[in-house]
């Protein structure tokens, strides 16, 4: 490999997808100068004017989907059906978006001596640095609210998935985004993410990624109080009392923990189940789980594929130790690829390596729980607070504990977690800041206050 260059695997097949051009910190400062140059025409753009770019780009990439939602299926190593998802939710988010430059509402505050009023301001440039487990769906959450407001971005896609980035910066100049608007980056986060958070141009940076870096970017930008969003790691309880629906639940379960291969931050890879269903629950969670279809990300039929790396199916794997628990095991793939069969561990001791840090990978935990308040003790025991679920037929006590659960979002009778309008984000070392609905664009705004003086 030449340097300076990346090569881009195919999870499923190990094989050279795309040989790419690697950036370095001389390179970010060049987008962010592109970015900076870019800025004064785009937020002064009338926000009708924005908003009908934003549709355009959104009608581009509704013309792209299937070619996007198959790079992303091959580099990222995910069903097609599921990149065929994730496409459609890139573009609904942009279309949610383009309404938002006309909805940008501020207040009138009655004061003595005048009129007060709000109006939020955009931050600038702003730096998105995102993972690979949903490249482009995770970039559009903060590149929809960012252009919308009025900033430009520089977007720095995970160095192992740029490929859909690199793509829809030529989406968007061919919707007619002006040149610097949308910049993107490829390269390590040690040098190229790093130089986007020290950078003294950038207003702001938008982070999706682990906890661990979470807490780098967080300090790097106390040095110049620089805005910050972080979206983290999760352990997210999927709560299951014995009067629910057991059959829903335990067919809904295995898809909440291994979609994407397990990588996934709202992963429910916690399932508390009252202790005297488990061995109900088990039973139909097997069934399902034995039949799940692991394999070639491009056929339709697949429901689960790779992980994303050799290193990463290493770290997996060393939670699959001789004293782990297991249940109940999938199937996979032999040969090349990065497999792993999906795995549910039971009963799980939740003092344990694999009960408490986030595997972002295909095993699932039972932990067995005695009452309501047992399941709220053991949810909340983790430095996690992203998302979770509680099944249950008695209605009272399902919103008692959709409210005792530290969590920032929480489905009853269902595994969902993400919806174009709705607000997103962490709890406690989840994260904080809010990405998705009209939440989001507090993010990338200021609110300035406005004082008229109406004395004569
Ligand atoms: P990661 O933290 O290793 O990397 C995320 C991004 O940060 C990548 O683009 C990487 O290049 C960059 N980066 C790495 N070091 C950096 C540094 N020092 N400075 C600036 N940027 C740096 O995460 P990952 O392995 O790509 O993704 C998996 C993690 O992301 C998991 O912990 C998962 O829970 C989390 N995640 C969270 C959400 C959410 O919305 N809360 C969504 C998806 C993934």
């Amino acid at each position: 490999m030449p340097s300076g260059t990346l090569s881009i695997l195919e999870p499923a097949t190990e094989a050279v997808l795309e040989e790419v051009s690697r950036a370095d910190a001389g390179d970010v400062d060049a987008a962010v100068a592109r970015a900076k140059a870019a800025y004064p025409a785009w937020r002064a753009l009338a926000p009708g004017r924005r908003a009908e770019l934003l549709h355009r780009l959104a009608n581009r990439l509704e013309e792209a989907h299937e070619e996007l939602a198959v790079l992303e299926a091959r580099n990222a190593g995910k069903p097609i059906s599921d990149a065929r998802g994730e496409m459609g939710m890139v573009v609904a988010t942009f279309r949610y978006y383009a309404g938002a430059p006309e909805r940008l509402l501020g207040d009138t505050i009655p004061v003595e001596g005048g009129q007060a009023f709000t109006v939020r301001e955009p931050l600038g440039v702003v730096g998105l640095i995102v993972p690979w487990n949903f490249p482009l769906t995770i970039a559009a959450w903060k590149l929809g609210p960012a252009l919308a407001a009025g900033n430009t971005v520089v977007l720095k896609p995970a160095e192992l998935t740029p490929l859909t980035a690199l793509r829809f910066a030529e989406l968007a100049l061919e919707a007619g985004l002006p040149e610097g608007v949308v910049n993107v980056v490829v390269g390590p986060g040690s040098t190229c993410g790093a130089r986007l958070v020290e950078h003294p141009d950038v207003a702001k940076i938008a982070f999706t990624g682990s906890t661990e870096v979470g807490r780098s970017i967080a300090a790097g930008a106390a040095a110049s109080i620089k805005r910050v969003t972080l979206e983290l790691g999760g352990k997210s309880p999927n709560i299951v009392f014995a009067d629910a629906d057991l059959e829903a639940a335990a067919s809904a379960a295995p898809g909440a923990v291994f979609g994407n291969a397990g990588q996934d931050c709202c992963a429910r890879s916690r399932i508390l189940v009252q202790r005297h269903a488990v061995d109900r629950f088990m039973e139909a969670l097997e069934e399902v789980v034995e039949a799940m279809r692991v394999g070639d990300p491009l056929d339709a039929a697949t429901q689960m594929g790779p992980l994303i790396s050799a290193g990463h199916r290493a770290d997996v794997s060393s939670f699959l130790d001789d004293d782990a628990p297991v249940a109940v095991r999938g199937s996979a793939p032999d040969g090349p690829g990065y497999w792993f069969a999906p795995t549910v561990l039971c009963p799980v001791d939740p003092g344990t390596r694999a009960a408490r840090e986030e595997i972002f990978g295909p095993i699932a935990c039972v932990i067995p729980f005695d009452d309501e308040a047992d399941a709220v003790r053991l949810a909340n025991d983790t430095i996690y607070g992203l998302s979770g679920s509680v099944w249950t037929r008695d209605g009272a006590k399902a919103l008692r504990t959709a409210r005792a659960i530290e969590t920032g979002v929480v489905s009853i009778n269902s595994n969902t977690s993400v919806r174009v309008s709705t607000p997103f984000g962490g709890f406690k070392q989840s994260g904080f800041g809010r990405e998705l609905g009209m939440h989001a664009l507090d993010g990338y705004t200021e609110v300035k206050n406005v004082y008229y003086s109406t004395e004569g």
